[in-house]
Order: C-alpha cells, then sequence, then structure tokens
C-alpha cells in the first residue's frame, strides 16, 4: 500500500458507506488496491480523517436508539433478508474476493459460506437474547435478567479474509441492537462496501451499518472517540496488543484477536495419507495467508523421514495461478510487499540452519509475471530457536520440527507464545485425548487440519492470540455485545384491561 496523490485517480475510486450513503473520501489520502494476480493498481481506497471517522461514529449513534428498541424479532427479519442476498450474490462476492485479495475462487466461495453461516446464528437473535427468570426468590418477589446493546460498536479487520472476519462481527452486534462502524482493510476493501449495499437493500436502516476506509490515523480515531463503546479486532499480534491497551484504557470493552503460528502434530501411527493431505492444504491453501494455516508440522518419532519424502513432491507440484483460473490451488500473495516479506522470511530459515527442501523464491507464473506470486515453500530441520519458528510468516512456507515423542511435541507447542489453532493426527483415541486435554491453545483439530469452529461455537485463540476475554461469534458474541443486567421486582396485584380477540403478534 503507497499513498498517492488523490488527484491520481486513473482507475475505480471506492468509497466509504456512512448513513446509508456512498460517500467519497475528502482526507486527500488515499490507497492503491491491487489486483496480486497482475500486480496491476486497479482501485483506489480514500483513507480516512478523525473527521470522516467521527460522521461515521456519529451516523451510527443517531441511528442506535431507535435500532435498538427494535424488537429482536424484527432486526431478525432484515438479517434473514440479507442472509437470502447473500446466498443470492455469494459468487459475485467470491468474485471481488479474489481479485482483490489473490485466494483461489472456491476458496473465496468457502470463506463466503462461513460468513454467511454467522449470519444464519444472528437470525436468531430473539431466542439468543432471551434472559432467565427465577420467581418467588423472596415473598412476592421475582428476579431476573436481560442482555442489552452496548451502543455503537467498531470492528477492525485484516485483509486475509474479507468477508468472513467483519462476519464474525456484525451480524452478532446489529442482532444484538448494536449500530457498528466497520474499518476494513485497506488492501482488500470492496467486499465490505458490498456488504453494506445489501444490508441497505435487505431493509437495514441507514446508519445502522457504516465503512470507513483507512489505516493508523483511522483506527486511533476509533479508538480515541469517546461515541464508540466496543472494538472487535483482527490482525497481527503487536496491533492486537495496541488496540486492546488503548482501547481498554480508554473504558471500551475490546476483544483483539491476534496471529498466530499453528502446528499439525504427526504421530507415528497416524493415517500418513491424511496428514500429508492435511498438511498440504492447510500450509499452502490460501497461499498460506490464513490465521488458521498450518506452518509448523510436528513429526513425532520415526515418521520424519517419510513425512517429508511425501511432501516435498507435493509442495513442487502445486498448481499456482490466478486464483481465478478454475484448477487454481494456490494464487500469489497479497501485496509486493507481502512477498518480499515471505521471502526474506526464507532467507532467514538458510541462515539460520535450516535445511531447505524445496524453495518458492523466484516462482514466476506464465503470463503474470508482475503478479506477487512465490512457489511453496518446504523447511526440514527446523529448530525452536529459528526466527523462522518463532515468528508468523504468513506465506506458504511449512517448516518440519522433528521431536523424539509426544511429551515433546506438547512443549514444544505449549512453549511457543501463539495459540491460535492446533491439529494432532494420529489412530490413538488416548493420544487425542490427552492432546486435546494438555494443548495451551484455543482451537483444536483431531485429524482435523483447520479447526475452526462452526458459527455457533466461538472463535478464538490463547495466549498472544486473543487479548480479552470473549471470543468471536456464537454465545460469546452475544455476550461481548450486550451487557448483563439483572432487575428484582415486586408488584402490587395487577389486572390487563379490556379483551383482545385476535392472535396475539409482535406489534
Ligand atoms: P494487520 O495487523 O496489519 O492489519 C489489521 C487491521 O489493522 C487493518 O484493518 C489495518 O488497517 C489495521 N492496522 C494496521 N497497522 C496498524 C497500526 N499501526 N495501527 C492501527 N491499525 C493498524 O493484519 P493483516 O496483515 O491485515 O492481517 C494478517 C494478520 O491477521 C496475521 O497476523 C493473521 O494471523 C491475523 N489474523 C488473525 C486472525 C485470528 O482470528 N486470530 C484471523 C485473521 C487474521
Amino acid at each position: 500500500m503507497s499513498d498517492t496523490h488523490a488527484s491520481d485517480t486513473a482507475v475505480r475510486a471506492i468509497t466509504h458507506h456512512i448513513g446509508g450513503k456512498a460517500q467519497p473520501g475528502t482526507s486527500g489520502r488515499i490507497g492503491d488496491v491491487f489486483n496480486p494476480a497482475t500486480g496491476k493498481v486497479q482501485a483506489r481506497v480514500p483513507l480516512a480523517s478523525t473527521d470522516e471517522v467521527g460522521a461515521a461514529v456519529a451516523a451510527a449513534r443517531a441511528a442506535f436508539p431507535a435500532w435498538a428498541e427494535t424488537p429482536a424479532l424484527k432486526r431478525a427479519r432484515i438479517l434473514f433478508k440479507f442472509k437470502e442476498l447473500l446466498d443470492k450474490h455469494a459468487d459475485e462476492l467470491a468474485e471481488i474476493i479474489t481479485r482483490e485479495h489473490g485466494k483461489v475462487l472456491s476458496d473465496a466461495k468457502g470463506e463466503v459460506t462461513r460468513g454467511i453461516e454467522v449470519v444464519e446464528f444472528a437470525c436468531a437473535a430473539p431466542q439468543l437474547l432471551k434472559g432467565q427468570y427465577s420467581e418467588q426468590i423472596g415473598g412476592g418477589i421475582d428476579n431476573w435478567s436481560m442482555r442489552q446493546p452496548l451502543g455503537v460498536a467498531a470492528g477492525i479487520t485484516p485483509f486475509n479474509f474479507p468477508m468472513m472476519v467483519p462476519c464474525w462481527m456484525f451480524p452478532v452486534a446489529l442482532a444484538c441492537g448494536n449500530t457498528f462502524v466497520l474499518k476494513p482493510s485497506e488492501r482488500d476493501p470492496s467486499c465490505a462496501i458490498r456488504l453494506a449495499e445489501l444490508l441497505k437493500e435487505a431493509g437495514l436502516p441507514d446508519g445502522v451499518f457504516n465503512v470507513v476506509h483507512g489505516d493508523k490515523e483511522a483506527v486511533d480515531a476509533l479508538l480515541e472517540h469517546p461515541e464508540v463503546d466496543s472494538i472487535s479486532f483482527v490482525g497481527s499480534t503487536p496491533i492486537a496488543e495496541y488496540i486492546y491497551s488503548q482501547g481498554a484504557a480508554r473504558g471500551k470493552r475490546v476483544q483483539a484477536l491476534g496471529g498466530a503460528k499453528n502446528h499439525l502434530v504427526v504421530m507415528p501411527d497416524a493415517d500418513l495419507d491424511l496428514a500429508v493431505d492435511a498438511l498440504i492444504g492447510a500450509g499452502y491453501g490460501s497461499a498460506g495467508e490464513r490465521c488458521m494455516a498450518i506452518s509448523v508440522a510436528v513429526a513425532v518419532g520415526h515418521i520424519a523421514d517419510e513425512l517429508v519424502e511425501r511432501l516435498a513432491p507435493r509442495v513442487r507440484a502445486l498448481t499456482i495461478k490466478n486464483g481465478l483460473e478454475s484448477d487454481a490451488e494456490m494464487g500469489p500473495l497479497v501485496t509486493a510487499a507481502h512477498k518480499a516479506k515471505v521471502e526474506g522470511y526464507i532467507d532467514a530459515g538458510v541462515e539460520g540452519g535450516a535445511k531447505l527442501v524445496v524453495d518458492g523464491r523466484g516462482h514466476k507464473v506464465q503470463g503474470h509475471e508482475e503478479g506477487f506470486f512465490i512457489g511453496g515453500t518446504l523447511f526440514d530441520d527446523v529448530k525452536p530457536e529459528m526466527k523462522i519458528y518463532k515468528e508468523e510468516i504468513f506465506g506458504p512456507v511449512l517448516s518440519i520440527v522433528r521431536v523424539p515423542d509426544f511429551a515433546s511435541a506438547v512443549d514444544l507447542i505449549n512453549a511457543h507464545e501463539m495459540g491460535n489453532g492446533v491439529a494432532c493426527f494420529t489412530s490413538d483415541g488416548g493420544v487425542a485425548r490427552a492432546f486435546a486435554r494438555q494443548i495451551q491453545v484455543g482451537m483444536v483439530g483431531i485429524n482435523v487440519p483447520i479447526p475452526v469452529p462452526m458459527a455457533w461455537h466461538s472463535f478464538g485463540g490463547w495466549k498472544r492470540s486473543l487479548f480479552g476475554d470473549h471470543h468471536a461469534y456464537g454465545e460469546e458474541g452475544v455476550r461481548f455485545y450486550t451487557r448483563y443486567k439483572s432487575v428484582m421486582q415486586r408488584w402490587p396485584d395487577s389486572i390487563s384491561k379490556g379483551a383482545e380477540f385476535t392472535m396475539p403478534v409482535a406489534k
């Protein structure tokens, strides 16, 4: 992303979405949005000023009282309509994602589906917001609880899931009666705008959902704005920690999901065909740009040599192409800067003494020579003290760490500062059970490489992969976006007046 002067707008200009309307940027700062497969700038995104963020927050604040008063059933009906529109436009959304992110189209469709699933979950708003009731806790006294919205919720999201990650946040926030300001990644901002348009078409009142594009200035404006009640963040660990500390210091409710270094343990009794397929898909799918990508294979005991022998030819044979081509297995990285960063990690791995089995540097795709492509890369004999083991690479680079036994595999993973996802491939139920119980990681897969929880469970890591108390979506999401209130009441006898002859319905 490079800042460019606002007058240089030969390509499509993206707008903010504030108060139900497309709003061109006024800050004078814009950023380039690339097509990663061609390396060309395809759009320009406005980078919001503090005032523009203020306008979005003001729109959300103005819309809040009426939206919070709208019965949950009616809010849910708008989300049902939104879900229908998402189904109708799923292919279009997937194509928008592939054109700006680079991931292959089938993967983008999967992302759209996982986003829709959270909307489906949020459609249960009346059920999700139901309180609890205890009668006669004392003579003539009852005690009950309710969950009420916070106010204006903000979401700050990463480039790697421009549909799914925003959908982890706003459907639940809206279902609970909050209004929302989304600050999507400035690298692939178009999907967020399409979501805003579809929400409007579904009948969402203006101002309930707003999108402002931007960089650090826009994020800081949200952090500092006194009318923003909560911040949901997903992105890299240093920024997650910053958002958490700055937001919490200003009394906001914050959930900040950070980076990852996900391990997949291959036990000697694992089904090796299954494990190799899993490592190829989870290591190289989406070019490794997933927070649940597997970046470390932990080979236990004698299985290591055969694992490397089987993986290497599969990594060399990956079909790397423009993600829009139907047979592409892996597309480009998101930007030239990110490609350079990943290649720098490969250099560091070699310098650090790891064995480079497959080298993806310098990979060219015919007809797309300027695209941000990199080949699949495989390292063996990676040690815990190496930079490529300690840090998140976020590219198609898989490291193999060899350990003697199960206990060493668990110790290795538990010592890592990240704790997002993890997997264990084994045929032994006892080992699987011990793994799930002992591992210090938030999301665990047993013979499942990418254990992203379903919409009615909740997504989140441990350790430096999540700052705050609440995981995303599911019941944790409902708790995050509501305040709990307990009411205790006592009444004189009351009689309702007048007769009603029609079936009572929500009014
Ligand atoms: P990023 O941290 O660079 O950016 C995330 C968001 O923060 C963007 O909206 C960006 O504009 C904003 N931002 C960037 N720099 C900032 C700064 N200095 N101050 C304030 N705001 C800033 O992350 P990314 O590169 O877009 O996404 C990749 C990262 O996200 C990886 O680390 C990945 O593991 C992580 N991620 C985590 C999860 C999870 O659930 N834990 C999910 C997806 C991605």
